[in-house]
């Protein structure tokens, strides 16, 4: 039992929102409210904007009598922005309520430049790309980030990131909301930070699995790194640590030198980093995943069997978490997602992992592509504000 009554106006309007009650005799039989207690919540959602009535016909009553009208969330009342930081590139956007991209940008942004200068670019590009899609800056109601770092999601500040110098314990809540304001004139706005592997896989599994109860995206690119979306949650353990992969031992990596400042770490022999230097060291020019990503695309055949090598070495990582979690989805994302890692990925995974465990697990690529860090730190957002315990209070603070 909680302590909140479960029938208040963002009970309703979840209901609707997931589509599980979506007419007020629907919403009486889902909550038990009366017909005109469940219309004066309903009132409050129409005032403030958030809902309205179907496009569509009437349809029948669960109670008899009169068909009902639809109900729906109104997603033009407001946008989302997002961004997805990479190592020396991001990509922001504005989003509407129900994920759809309206204005995309990306460009060089480079992580060592430290907080300041990065939050402060990227307060610049939201104001452009408000313009661009021709929204003004009061209809944002949050801002949502993905960093490449491990995220304790109280403070929305990133703890000791081996890629993010500078950033360890930075107030980003604070910084890019004043950035924010300092480049539309507009006051503050929350802002939700989460580590990108986390927040990529609440996008694709949302997107293209949204009955998959045990979902798992491993993003390989510059660092290692695994987000798990457990019936419909991200799992992010006691401090926001779950899924850092990158810096687990493995036998073959005890010569090489980590980011992190360790020996032996698989983000060391088996990112994107990893293979551009096994590939430089072979007289190939690459310096980044990136760089791989493009050989790779291009059919090179020592780039494909170095990213099948580092797929073997991440499949018998993952042969531990699909024991651990079995997941019925395991997707590869990030520069080294293509066939020849993906290939290494099964070979270990299914030598190594109980058949049990593998029997149904489906073993993918991106569906989102670059977009997924947006997509799920927009999703983030938006079921963040629009959570039945914190309508309430905006509602209140809406005065409706
Ligand atoms: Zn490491």
């Amino acid at each position: 039992m909680t302590g909140r009554s479960q029938t208040g106006a963002g009970d309703l309007l979840e209901l609707v929102r997931s589509g599980r009650a979506v007419t007020r005799g629907a919403l009486q039989q889902a909550t038990g409210l009366s017909r005109a207690t469940v219309g004066q919540r309903l009132d409050r959602l129409f005032r403030a904007g958030w809902l309205r009535e179907g496009a569509g016909g009437p349809v029948d009553s669960p109670l008899g009598g009169r068909p009902s009208i639809t109900l729906e969330f109104d997603d033009a009342h407001a946008v989302v922005l997002a961004a997805d930081l990479e190592t020396r590139h991001a990509r922001a956007c504005v989003l509407s309520l129900t994920g759809e991209i309206l204005a995309e940008h990306s460009g060089t942004l480079v992580i060592e430049d430290g907080p300041d200068a990065v939050l402060g670019e990227l307060g610049r590009w939201f104001a452009e790309l408000l313009e661009k899609a021709g929204h003004r800056a009061e209809e944002v109601c949050g801002i949502g980030l993905a960093v490449p770092g491990p995220v304790d999601l109280e403070s929305g500040r990133v703890v000791q990131p081996p890629i993010m110098p500078g950033w360890d314990g930075y107030d980003i809540r604070g910084r890019l909301s004043g950035a924010f304001t300092e480049h539309t004139g507009t006051g503050p706005v929350p802002v939700l930070v989460d580590n990108d592997a986390n927040l990529m896989a609440y996008g694709e599994q949302r997107t293209a699995y949204p009955d998959c109860s045990a979902f798992v995206l491993v993003k390989v690119s510059t660092g290692i790194g695994a987000g798990v979306v457990v019936d419909g949650s991200v799992y992010r353990g006691i401090d926001g640590g779950a899924g850092d992969l990158g810096h687990i031992r493995v036998p073959a990596g005890t010569e090489a030198l980590c980011r992190c400042g360790s020996y032996g770490c698989l983000a060391a022999v088996a990112s994107g980093g990893a293979v551009a230097r096994r590939l430089a060291a072979a007289g190939v020019p690459a310096a980044s995943g990136s760089d791989v990503r493009d050989l790779l695309a291009s059919g090179h055949p020592e780039a494909a069997a170095l990213a099948r090598d580092a797929g073997r070495q991440v499949g018998d990582v993952l042969a531990t978490v699909v024991t651990l979690l079995n997941p019925g989805v395991l997707m590869i994302a990030g520069d080294l997602a293509g066939t020849p890692f993906l290939t290494g990925v099964r070979e270990l995974l299914y030598q190594r992992a109980l058949p049990r465990s593998t029997a149904r697990l489906e073993v993918v690529t991106s569906r989102l592509g670059e977009r997924a860090g947006l997509i799920g730190a927009g999703a983030l957002v938006v079921e963040h504000l629009y959570a039945p315990e914190r309508v309430e209070e905006r509602l209140l603070a809406m005065g409706v």
